[in-house]
């Protein structure tokens, strides 16, 4: 093999990798031979597949396995399949940019601190690129399965890769060779490669022989002989008694590309008239691309030990697109496409079972006592509920069971709780669940509607997932009490929990109705509506959308993707008692103090936009407007019995 070529670069990112991944001195570096089997056993899996259609593919060797050959002489490892092989399209692509997302997401998350991206290389795996953690060369033989021509890529880690074409013509396949480093000569022992195999592979279902080329010298033992070194048996044939902790685990990494450590598994295999086994993951970490819109279920459909597809989507619905594994069936056609496995009844069967099996193991963790589960469940909610909750969109009996499950903020202490510790702790009177949306609990806390409800002890849940204001249009309530946006209609908390502010009205009916019309006037159009508040306590207004109008987070979201073009009207309500909107309706019927009313009612306005998070239409009259009340503030400074009051909002004199 001539290499007068000069390598072409690598992609950017690669360049990192094998930057961090060549001068690293990971500690479990032997995972290379994980992720170069892992490869292999998916090469095979693929062509099996396409050989259902195009048996020809197969040639004489319908038989896949897996071959390790160490050369201890020439210090090589060599990792070889018959597998769907690659040509030289597909080695460019494949090994020369990052195809893979665990690598992507070690790439997301590197530091440049050597220490902690090491031990992220053993959290994500950095796929092919491990190679180079043993050696300081690598050479790759390939042919795709049907084509004529075999290719080799090259590469030293450093200075690029070369591809051209193999002088010889491999059968189909690929042959991964390693030129081990000096300080990687362990691995020439084929007591070392066994172990590592049967720790890490032993769920590989091909079979995966070892031989051993002696040195010059060295007598051929019988360890050195061709021998198959796994037991080369689908892990999920297998019952769950006879299967270890760090072998399911193992097989997680397989298929998950994932390497933390699962949160729930699920074995189960059905029997009736449909006949299933699966072998299901639920990570304890997100998946770096679990909000990218493309992100899919991480679940291998296998039809009776033969892999099929991992693009199925319609095997689990999108709020389960965290889970990974292995489906295998006994009852689908092999010969089908798989466009139409997506129309397949037996796939929806097998998508509800599986939809009611998850919530099964995830309902019993969320149900646990034990202090140290409950806070498991906690972190878990907090990584997953957001996806989860998406499930509540969708009609079903799943829905309920997801508002079981799930966790809240609230407004009773910093901590979570579910909706049955809130059903539980209701006000006298109180028949609906409050809520409030927003970006984020800790300023949610301090929004104005929430301040009646507060003050006669009412909870309010603090919702702060986008997922959020979507589901509650579509969910009714839970064990019949309806949601009740608080940012929304009209609330009226009479009668429910006991009020601790007295709530006597300085103004009389006829003033508040002057005074309703007289804002109206003056903010027109602006506002859909003004009317007193009976949910405000200690700021001055807020502003709510009607009743049966969107949540206005939901609506602020749709006006950020560009689905509504206009901005809402709100409806402005204003807080009867508050000092200010006292002085204000004092005003009314002073001719000479009409321009001030009006500057007031803009401001006032303006506040409640900020409030909301919405943008002003005019930043710079507010602020103008701002400046020339406080001015005045400070030049006619409070009496001492206003700024007593200490809400520090005492109205102009
Ligand atoms: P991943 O396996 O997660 O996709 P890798 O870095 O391990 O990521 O491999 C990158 C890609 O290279 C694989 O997706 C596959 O397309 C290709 N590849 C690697 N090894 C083989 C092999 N032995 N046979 C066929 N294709 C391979
Ligand atoms: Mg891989």
């Amino acid at each position: 093999m001539s290499m007068s070529t000069t390598p072409r670069p690598f992609a950017a990112d690669v360049g990192r990798v094998l930057d961090i991944v060549v001068n690293s001195l990971y500690r479990r570096r032997e995972v290379f031979l994980r992720e170069l089997i892992s490869n292999a056993s998916d090469a095979c899996d693929r062509l099996r597949w396409l050989s259902l259609s195009e048996p020809e593919l197969l040639g004489d060797d319908p038989e896949f396995r897996v071959e390790i050959v160490v050369d201890r002489a020439k210090k090589l490892l060599a990792v070889r399949d018959n597998g769907i092989g690659m040509n030289r399209g597909e080695l460019e692509h494949n090994l020369g940019t990052i195809a893979r997302s665990g690598t992507a997401r070690f790439l997301a998350e590197a530091s440049g601190d050597r220490a902690r991206d090491l031990e992220l290389i053993g959290r994500f795996g950095v796929g092919f690129y491990s190679a180079f953690m043993v050696a300081d060369r690598v050479v790759v033989v390939s042919r795709r399965a049907g084509e004529d021509r075999g290719w080799m890529w090259a590469s030293d880690g450093r200075s690029g890769y070369v591809v051209e074409e193999a002088e010889t013509t491999p059968p189909r396949g690929t042959t991964v060779t390693l030129h081990l480093r000096e300080d990687a000569a362990e691995f020439l022992d084929p007591r070392r490669i066994e172990a590592i195999v049967r720790r890490y592979s032993d769920h590989i279902a091909f079979p995966i022989f070892l031989e051993v080329v002696p040195a010059p010298g060295e007598s051929r033992t019988s360890l050195q002989a061709r021998r198959r070194i796994n037991r080369a048996s689908a892990i999920w044939t297998r019952g769950p008694a006879e299967i270890s902790e760090e072998e399911y685990t193992e097989f997680y990494h397989h298929v998950a590309h994932s390497f933390d450590r699962p949160f729930a598994r699920l074995h189960v295999r059905a029997e009736g008239t449909l006949s299933w086994t699966a072998l299901l993951f639920v990570p304890r970490t997100r998946p770096f691309d679990l909000f990218d819109p493309r992100r899919r279920h991480g679940v291998r459909l296998y039809v009776r030990r033969v892999f099929v597809t991992d693009e199925l989507e319609g095997l689990l619905p999108r709020w389960l697109r965290f889970v990974s594994g292995v489906v295998d069936s006994e009852d689908l056609p092999l010969n089908v496409s798989r466009e139409a496995l997506q129309q397949n009844a037996v796939v929806g069967r097998i998508r509800r079972a599986l939809v009611r099996r998850l919530l099964d193991e995830l309902t019993r963790r969320a149900r646990a006592e034990a202090e140290e589960e409950r806070r498991a469940w906690l972190d878990w909610w907090r990584e997953f509920g957001p996806v989860l909750k998406e499930g509540l969109m969708e009609e079903g009996e799943h829905r309920t069971r997801i508002l079981e499950i799930a966790r809240f903020r609230t407004t009773r202490d910093d901590g979570w709780t579910d909706l049955d510790g809130y059903l539980a702790r209701m006000a006298k009177g109180q028949k609906a669940i409050y809520v409030l949306s927003g970006e984020d609990a800790g300023s949610l806390r301090h929004h104005p509607q929430l301040e009646a409800a507060l003050a006669r002890g009412i909870e309010v849940l603090l919702l702060e997932d986008a997922v959020d204001p979507f589901w509650l249009a579509e969910v009714k309530g839970y064990r019949g009490h309806p949601f009740v946006s608080l940012a929304r209609g009209e609330v009226d908390f009479t009668g429910i929990g006991e009020a601790r502010t007295e709530e006597t009205a300085p103004l009389g009916d006829a003033e508040l109705a002057r005074l309703t019309a007289r804002l109206k006037s003056v903010l027109g159009a602006e506002v859909a509506d003004v009317r007193p508040s009976r949910r405000l306590a200690e700021s001055p207004v807020c502003l709510v959308a009607p009743e049966g109008g969107l949540d206005p987070r939901l609506e602020r979201v749709l006006r950020q993707h560009g689905q509504l073009r206009e901005a809402p009207r709100r409806i402005l309500e204003y807080n009867p008692r508050h000092p200010l909107l006292v002085a204000m309706a004092g005003m009314i019927g002073d001719p000479d103090r009409n321009p001030e009313f009006d500057e007031l009612a803009r401001l006032l306005l303006d506040q409640a936009r900020v409030v909301e998070g919405e943008p002003l239409p005019d930043p710079g009259a507010y602020a103008r407007r701002l400046g020339r009340f406080l001015a005045r503030a400070v030049t006619h400074p409070p009496t001492a019995t206003e700024a007593g009051r200490g809400n520090g909002e005492a109205g102009p004199s």
